[in-house]
């Protein structure tokens, strides 16, 4: 490989290294591999402000502008990965809530994302706000989103419009709205942040998704851990992420998310950082992210067909 600043390894020259460097690598990614069966990722960490909405809305538009057809499901009642993607979503306006607590079919709520045309949106309104209430007392209470999903996959597979990726965004806990994302879901993302008390309340978070999957749905695992928000200056990063990897090994993909200004002003402008700055760190890392969560699928599956 060719090096940009041979004789100069300051942190600066470095990190102009490695944002070349994954430049290059994501330039030469044409189309990500679709999965043999639509993908249900939950992104979930009942810890706040770690990336969950920002992760769930870059994976999406980083996989669209890939060639992959994508649903997103907004399951926080702050709306935030609605706004994100440019969805209306004001008071009112029916959304998951309907779903949910009203039986709706998901096909007659979800709204085109107009920045990229194969991004399906279930969008949250401030409504869902009472959802968690109103479930406790539903029949089925844990199981309504599941079973809504698997009637609209169905649906859109009959159609020809299959799905590769589905991305449920939860709220930061661990009520009802998030066990009905772990019993929709077969894969969990759990993201990260690279910061003190990161791991706190992980041990809470795993310990109910074991639940859910010892009760609800055996097929629910972690397969996925994103650092976010990291910053390869700080002692502190570095030790969260190495501790973070040593735990969880191969689960944590290789890229992390670094902290960026630009991925932060992103959703003021009702985009991803993917469409506001392409060519911005943020930008690159989600979508060598997303690169590396399609590519696992396939090796996963050349793993079982040996
Ligand atoms: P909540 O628990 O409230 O739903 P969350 O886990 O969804 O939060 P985000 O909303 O994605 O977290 O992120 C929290 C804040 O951190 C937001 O203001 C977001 O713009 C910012 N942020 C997220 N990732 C990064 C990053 N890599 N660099 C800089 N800022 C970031
Ligand atoms: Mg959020």
């Amino acid at each position: 490989m060719t090096t940009v600043f041979p004789d100069d390894p300051t942190p600066l020259a470095r990190a102009a290294e490695e944002h070349v460097s994954l430049a290059r690598k994501v330039e030469s990614i044409v189309q990500l591999p679709r999965p043999a069966q639509t993908r249900v990722f939950v992104v979930a960490n009942q810890k706040g402000g770690v990336g969950k909405t920002t992760t769930t809305v870059n994976l999406a538009a980083a996989m669209a502008i890939k060639g992959l057809r994508i649903l997103v499901i907004d399951l926080d009642p702050q709306g935030n990965t609605s706004t994100a993607l440019d969805i209306v979503h004001t008071e009112g306006t029916p959304g998951v809530y309907e779903a949910l607590v009203e039986g709706e079919s998901i096909g007659t709520l979800v709204q085109q994302c107009p920045a990229h045309e194969s991004i399906q949106v279930l969008p949250a309104s401030i409504d869902l706000a009472g959802a968690e209430i109103e479930l406790v007392s539903l029949v089925a209470r844990e199981t309504r989103l599941d079973k809504a999903l698997q009637s609209y996959l169905h649906e859109a597979e009959q159609k020809g419009e299959r799905y590769d990726y589905v991305f449920i965004d939860c709220p930061p806990s661990l009520g009802l709205l998030t066990v009905n994302a772990l019993v929709a879901g077969r894969e969990v993302l759990i993201p990260i942040q690279c910061e003190y008390y990161a791991l706190e309340g992980l041990g809470q978070l795993l310990r109910n998704i074991e639940l859910v999957k010892a009760h609800l749905n055996p097929k629910l695992n972690v397969t996925t851990i994103l650092l976010t928000m990291y910053d390869g200056r700080t002692n502190l990063s570095s030790g969260v992420a190495a501790e973070v990897r040593q735990h969880f090994g191969g689960t944590v993909l290789t890229t992390a998310i670094p902290r960026s200004v630009r991925i932060s002003e992103a959703p003021s402008y009702q985009q991803s950082v993917v469409t506001y700055d392409p060519s911005s760190s943020g930008a690159l890392s989600y979508i060598e992210a997303a690169r590396e969560i399609a590519e696992r699928a396939s090796g996963q599956k050349r793993e079982a067909q040996r």
